[in-house]
């Protein structure tokens, strides 16, 4: 499962509409909406992400539930 860095929606796999590859990792989309305001600024997403690492297990949990 992965999480929608736009909209911070937890994906399904099935559910995903849409992914793009920015800095050497993978996004995930549940929409091609989401897909094109991440590549109008992918910064603002992707710093987003690196700024709220996943670093509790807690976290983790939360992100495969
Ligand atoms: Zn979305």
């Amino acid at each position: 499962m992965e999480r929608d860095p736009v909209c911070g929606q937890v994906i399904k796999l099935f559910e995903m509409k849409d992914s793009t590859v920015y800095k050497g990792s993978r996004y995930y989309f549940c929409c091609p909406v989401c897909k094109k305001t991440f590549d109008e600024k992918p910064e603002v997403y992707a710093d987003k992400e690196e700024k709220d690492p996943p670093k509790s297990d807690d976290k983790q949990l939360r992100l495969f539930r």
